[in-house]
């Protein structure tokens, strides 16, 4: 990474770029929702598409100059639709959350009801909180996981939706380390005559690999950020049948956006072609390979996760068992000291606060596109385990820290680090 010419013109910004570079280097990236993008992502994101104005659609824009734009976007279109198996794909949505803000404008009127996950249960702000747009424009409930298990209860889901009459029924997690049956969810809306929204944000990669079973077809809208497992760069997606082209079409534009973020477009069809190769599949499996091995590694050390283990690429830890005098945010900051950056988390059935709570969370999308396998994870449960038993030992720490830098040394994320 040589960012020459900002050293040049703006050394300051320049200064924090070489510091983010070898952050990154220098340390295990464990925050689920993270993953290291390829150096071709990184160029076409960077790349001259940023100073074009591209308001509309490939051969429906607002102004000329448009004809790269054009190819650029329905490449990503159209490796999306392969990807997922999708008839209509939107790829201008700026995030996750602003492609569920583009579902919602499409499909429900200001004051219409949604039922989605609570956030301390693993849901995401764009599906209701009452901080985010959508809990001030929507009339929300929210399901909780079974506390027992840990696990979605479809049953109670389906009550709730009975009862609730929702417009449209939320899926798709943050924090859940188990496989979603998007089938019963469906079940669920249709009870309740409703929309249905997938949003596989977090694994929209696995999906595409066929290692987690595919919304596209069941559920009414799915949707996606596409710098998690997918690997593409930051983005958002939303991919829907042909009828609701239309309405999600404009939703987006004039909806809620102007002109796209073509740059970003030319990220994700570059990530989505990266995506279709078969080593992108065999990286998805090294993920829940990995995360299995993670759980397996902790548990081994005595502790409890949230229901039971994972099939997916993350693990959710609850500390009350096992450390009942520590918090998440507690390993949370000691695990940075070492180099393990990760989040603390709710768990459910949470008895703290959210800012300071009972979990934390570990994922492994970033570790294996750095070419981490099982035994390597093996190593990095024992790092973390010997620092949560003892936060505050100096010793312990400095031999974690150690073995940390040994790993990051073995994995360049980059082979041209500066
Ligand atoms: C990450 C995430 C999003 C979107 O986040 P953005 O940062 O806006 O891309 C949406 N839903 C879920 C479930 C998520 O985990």
């Amino acid at each position: 990474m040589d960012y020459e010419r900002v050293r040049e013109t703006d050394p300051d910004v320049a200064a924090a770029l070489d510091g983010e570079v070898t952050r990154q280097q220098d340390s295990l990236a464990m925050i689920a929702s993270e993953n290291h993008v390829s150096e071709a992502v990184l160029e076409a994101q960077g790349s001259v598409l940023t100073n074009n104005y591209a308001e509309g659609y490939p051969g429906k824009r607002y102004y000329g100059g448009c004809e790269y734009a054009d190819d650029v976007e329905q490449l990503a279109i159209d490796r999306a639709k392969e990807l997922w198996g999708a008839e209509y794909v939107n790829v201008q949505p700026h995030s996750g959350s602003q492609a569920n803000m583009g579902v919602y404008l499409a499909v429900l009127e200001p004051g219409d009801k949604i039922l989605s996950l609570d956030l301390t249960h693993g849901g995401h702000l764009s599906h209701g909180h009452h901080m985010n747009f959508a809990g001030q424009h929507y009339e929300v409930e929210q399901y909780e996981l079974d506390e027992e298990s840990g696990r979605l209860d479809y049953d109670a889901i389906r009550e709730h939706a009975e009862e609730f009459d929702p417009d449209i029924v939320v899926s798709g997690y943050s924090a859940y380390p188990r496989e979603v049956e998007w089938e019963r969810i469906q079940e669920a809306a249709e009870a309740a005559d409703a929309y249905h929204l997938a949003d596989i944000a977090h694994i929209t990669g696995l999906v595409a690999a066929g290692e987690h079973p595919n919304p596209v077809g069941v559920a009414d809208f799915v949707t996606g950020s596409t710098h998690k497992t997918i690997r593409a760069g930051r983005g958002g997606i939303i991919m829907s049948r042909e009828e609701f082209a239309d309405d999600i079409n404009s939703a987006i534009i004039p909806g809620m956006q102007g002109g796209p973020l073509m740059h970003n477009i030319a990220g994700k069809a570059v990530g989505f072609g990266e995506a279709l190769d078969d080593d992108f599949d065999e990286y998805a499996a090294q993920t829940v390979a990995n995360a299995k091995a993670l759980a397996e590694g902790l548990q081994e050390r005595g502790f409890d996760l949230v229901s039971g283990g994972t099939d997916n690429h993350l693990v959710l830890v609850d500390l009350r068992p096992s450390h009942p005098d520590t918090t998440g945010k507690t390993v949370e900051e000691a695990l940075e000291d070492v180099g393990i950056v990760l989040n603390a988390n709710t768990v459910p059935g949470e008895t703290r606060s959210p800012f300071n709570p009972s979990g934390f969370r570990a994922g492994t999308p970033a570790l294996t596109t750095r070419g981490f396998d099982e035994a390597d994870m093996a190593t990095v449960a024992d790092c973390i385990a010997d620092v949560v038993d003892h936060p505050d030992d100096e010793d312990v720490k400095a031999e974690v820290a150690e073995i940390v830098q040994g790993l990051c040394d073995a994995y360049p994320i980059y082979e041209d680090l500066a």
